[in-house]
């Protein structure tokens, strides 16, 4: 699928892409010029479709053989737009590692628009990572390399199919344009989708500039699109915004509980990559933890340790808090802003027990107390560390334990401590016997075979970078359903080889 391109796109493209009945709507670029730039992507040359995901296509409203036509890569690749569409930076701001970072914005992702189709009656934008330079792009260049590139088309659509609230990745388009890092590497442009990209650093923009009636407007526009409950209140009362606050935070606690279920650690919990919508957003330094750490740092410029693995759900309630900070001058009065924090809280602790119970395969219509729960998981949790037990394959392991019913067959997972022993008489007594198949049948749609290892992104980076997408592939075929079994793939569900420990991500590649 090469097309290389040296004259500027037909004007006469028209709806080849969207099918029958499907429109571009620009909600977000009906509001005020205040919220962004309109700006055209910066053209760079002999574009290459890599990936196309024809589900997500599918679900957006896009013909399905869109994705394949030298159009599309075009189009996704930021070298035109189409007939319909009004690209636009966002305009935010953030506290990046617990400092106010001030004005920040959308420096390398550009938003194309919105479709609203059938399939999604409600909208899908279409943004792309990478296309080219904006007025927020500060010192950068508003391109992100193929190694980045790959890494966040992937993750979205691992975390998609574990079931984790993500924002997707529709296609991957490179370019050999050189592009300036720690060496010279190449270009490419994911594109992006999600219902809406606002983050909780586009409201922290308004409130640090006093600009209330815009914080208002972004309010209004994110509550009426996007959280139908929450519009039951009148526009400009107090309760509404109240109501969004919470709603934003027990979205954000259901986000958390998924991503502590599955070993994930974001690694730049900036309140700039937090979504309103509670969806994984930005990814960047991220790891799927190989054996438990719940001290495990994934940003190799973290170095204080503020984003470690086990913080993750405090530095929500941080971010959440400093969302409530913005939006105190709607909701007029500090203790009902920190009231609605509370939902943080009484939300995260059943998300949790829900998805910790799915993965032990209790019965959810007979599960027990939540002290039983994390009574049962803390100490197994404690076992992973001290034996450095490769979290996802033990959690895999432990469901086909079940099935067999052959729990003391596991003991050499920690080298034979004598805790593990207890610990299985624990669980035992939870679970019931008649109910072994079912509770085997919750765990392995509970606890995954594949995820997205560092080392298994590397190794399909390396081939990429070589020409070869084949790991890519594969990747994109298994991680798209992460709990069943693909025969001939036994090694992406391996233990990590050694120089997996070694591998260095960063911030802004
Ligand atoms: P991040 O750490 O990736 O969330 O990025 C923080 C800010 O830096 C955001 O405003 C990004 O848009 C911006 N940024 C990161 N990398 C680049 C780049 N290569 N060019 C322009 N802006 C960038
Ligand atoms: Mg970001």
């Amino acid at each position: 699928m090469d097309s290389s391109l040296s004259s500027p796109p037909a004007s006469s493209l028209n709806d080849t892409a969207l099918q029958p009945g499907a429109q571009w709507h620009n909600g977000f670029a009906s509001l005020p010029p205040v919220f962004y730039t309109r700006l055209q992507p910066t053209p760079m040359p002999d574009l290459a479709m890599q990936a196309g995901n024809d589900a997500l296509a599918q679900e957006m409203g896009v013909r399905p053989d869109w994705l394949a036509s030298p159009e599309a890569t075009q189009v996704l690749g930021g070298y035109t737009l189409l007939p319909g569409m009004d690209a636009l930076a966002s305009v935010y701001s953030g506290h990046q590692f617990g400092h106010w970072a001030g004005q920040l914005g959308d420096g390398r992702a550009i938003l194309l628009g919105e479709i609203r189709s059938a399939a999604a009656p409600e909208g899908l934008e279409l943004q792309l990572k990478g296309a080219g330079k904006t007025p927020y792009s500060r010192m950068g260049d508003g391109r992100a390399v193929l190694r980045s590139s790959i890494r966040e088309y992937l993750c979205s659509e691992a975390m998609h199919g574990l079931g984790v609230p993500t924002t997707r990745a529709l296609s991957l388009v490179t370019s050999p344009q050189p592009i300036y890092r720690e060496t010279v590497e190449t270009a490419a442009v994911v594109a992006r989708v999600a219902p809406s990209f606002v983050r909780f650093g586009h409201f922290e923009h308004f409130a640090a500039k006093d600009d209330t009636g815009s914080l208002r407007r972004l309010a209004d526009y994110v509550v009426e699109r996007y959280m139908p409950d929450v519009a039951q209140h009148p526009s400009s009362s107090p309760e509404r915004y109240a109501a969004l606050l919470a709603e934003v935070a027990e979205r954000t606690a259901r986000m958390i509980a998924m991503w502590q279920a599955h070993g994930f650690c974001h690694g730049v919990m900036n309140t700039d990559n937090m979504s309103i919508l509670g969806l994984t957003i930005d990814y960047g330094p991220f790891q799927f933890l190989d054996h438990y750490d719940a001290n495990h740092i994934c940003n190799h410029s973290d170095t204080a340790g503020r984003y470690a693995f086990a913080r993750q759900p405090q530095v929500a309630y941080w971010n959440l808090f400093c969302l409530g900070q913005a939006l105190l001058p709607l909701i007029e009065d500090e203790a009902t802003t920190l009231a609605a924090l509370e939902r943080y809280k009484t939300a995260l602790e059943p998300a949790m027990q829900h998805v910790l119970g799915a993965k032990l395969g209790l019965d959810p219509a007979h599960r027990p107390a939540p002290e039983a729960v994390a009574g049962l998981v803390n100490p197994l949790l404690a076992l992973m560390q001290q034996h450095r037990t490769d979290y996802s394959l033990f959690w895999r392991a432990l469901s086909q334990a079940v099935a067999d019913d052959s729990l003391p067959a596991l003991a050499p997972w920690f080298h034979g401590d004598a805790g593990f022993e207890t610990w299985c008489e624990q669980y035992q007594a939870l679970l019931q016997p008649s109910e072994r198949t079912a509770s085997a049948a919750r765990m392995f749609a509970a606890n995954p075979r594949y995820v997205l290892r560092n080392h298994l992104g590397q190794e399909a980076i390396t081939a990429a970078q070589q020409g070869n997408w084949t790991p890519f592939q594969r990747l994109q075929t298994v991680l798209a359903a992460p709990y069943a079994e693909h025969p001939g793939c036994e090694d992406l569900a391996a233990l990590p080889p050694d120089w997996a420990q070694h591998i260095e991500i960063s911030c802004s590649s």
